[in-house]
């Protein structure tokens, strides 16, 4: 039988056993650089395979594997991110967390099972492969991000496509969503911090009340998008937490907001950052009072390969079908799986994960979140079939 042909039917025998593994995954969710649980687990199952070429501890709890192919060819790098977030989960599946305040509220649950799976699949054709496999198990991607250590301990040596995928709400089970060039966000963090002067609420006179500058700020801060950016190029500008006063007739002398800008392009980041500097500084100084920006750049915007993005839509095509590869909508959010690209050209895919009886919440970070687990087998046999393809192998 073709490979491809067996590559599928054995992710389809292995299917009991890939949801077998996330849900023993999600049961026990954890902090970014200290899945220390997850990280014995996957080490325990790649062992267990018989993989030798492992490298533990790889920026803390990250896992870097190597499944030497046969013949010659290039290297495939196939990422999963392990971590949990701190919501208290709500599905009431009986797999729930048992992590008190954590869950995997973002599925990479599943993103460790369908890889753990792939590592079967390989390690068992490992002999028809062109080159090897470099399996990332990723610590930390909800922040503070395990991406960029793994690319500073070398995990991405010798890479020559790097490949990963989300599971995804927006996409029904058994699609996959492909798309080149800028999917995700630069997330950018802001802190601003407005002085003036502390007094009675009674002699506004004698003060330098913060308050009116702040909600001057605020309104005006809605005016990047609408008037310095052109219509039509991604940029969000969000005020996450407003922070002012102490008592109702105390006025006001410092006054903090925070928030976060999300933009594709560095050109459009640099003009955000710009406008905002003008703003919070030029209102603040007609008002008596000063502003302090922190400006922290988060991961850089991810963007995905023409080329390889367009090999790994043939290889889509050919594992799941023309009606089940759809292009992909970028979204704002981040992802540091931007710094792997960084290393290697490669591309990431949307899962379609959908729970089309509105079972369950679609959207990642909720505490009803739950993905329709046939995105395991989509995940599995995109992956695994990936090495091959890359390699040059058809048929
Ligand atoms: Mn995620």
């Amino acid at each position: 039988m073709n490979l491809y042909d067996r590559i599928s039917g054995r992710c389809e025998q292995l299917y009991e056993e890939a949801v077998g593994l996330r849900r023993r995954l999600h049961r026990w969710p954890e902090e970014g650089f200290k899945e220390e649980k997850t990280s014995a687990f996957v080490l325990e199952y790649l062992k267990g395979l018989g993989i030798d070429g492992i490298r533990a501890k790889v920026a803390k709890t990250g896992i870097v594997a190597d499944i030497k192919g046969a013949k010659a060819g290039p290297t495939v790098a196939i990422r999963a991110d392990m971590d949990g977030l701190p919501i208290t989960e709500k599905t009431g599946l009986t797999f729930a967390s048992e992590h008190e305040g954590w869950m995997h509220g973002c599925g990479h649950d599943a993103h460790v099972a369908g890889l753990l799976v792939t590592a079967k699949v390989v390690n068992e054709l490992k002999g028809e492969l062109p080159g090897s496999v470099r399996l990332l198990f990723q610590p930390a991607e909800e922040g503070p991000g395990g991406a960029e250590p793994m690319v500073a301990e070398g995990a991405m040596e010798g890479v020559d496509t790097v490949i990963g995928g989300h599971v995804w709400g927006d996409n029904k089970p058994g699609e996959v969503a492909l798309m080149a060039g800028p999917m995700f966000a630069a997330p950018d963090e802001f802190k601003v911090t407005v002085r003036g002067v502390g007094g009675h609420a009674a002699a506004p006179h004698t003060a330098v009340d913060t308050v009116p500058v702040l909600a001057n700020i605020l309104n005006a801060l809605q005016t990047i998008v609408s008037r310095r950016i052109e219509p039509g190029v991604p940029c969000v500008v969000t005020v996450g937490t407003v922070q002012s006063g102490y008592r109702y007739n105390v006025i006001a002398d410092t006054s903090v907001i925070t928030g976060t800008v999300r933009t594709f392009d560095p050109s459009v980041q640099a003009t955000v950052k710009k406008a905002m500097q003008e703003i919070c500084c030029g209102i603040a100084r007609s008002m008596g009072a000063s502003a302090e920006i922190e400006y922290i750049d988060r991961y850089p915007s991810l963007v995905n390969d023409a080329a390889a993005t367009a090999t790994m839509r043939e290889l889509a095509v050919r594992m799941l079908g023309e009606a089940n590869v759809v292009e992909a909508k970028p979204t704002m959010g981040g992802e540091d799986f931007a710094y792997f690209l960084r290393k290697a050209p490669g591309t990431f895919m949307f899962i379609g994960s959908a729970n089309m009886d509105g079972s369950y919440w679609n959207d990642a970070h909720h505490p009803r979140f739950n993905i329709d687990e046939r995105a395991l087998l989509t995940m599995a046999k995109l992956y695994s079939a990936a090495p091959f393809w890359f390699g040059g192998v058809r048929g």
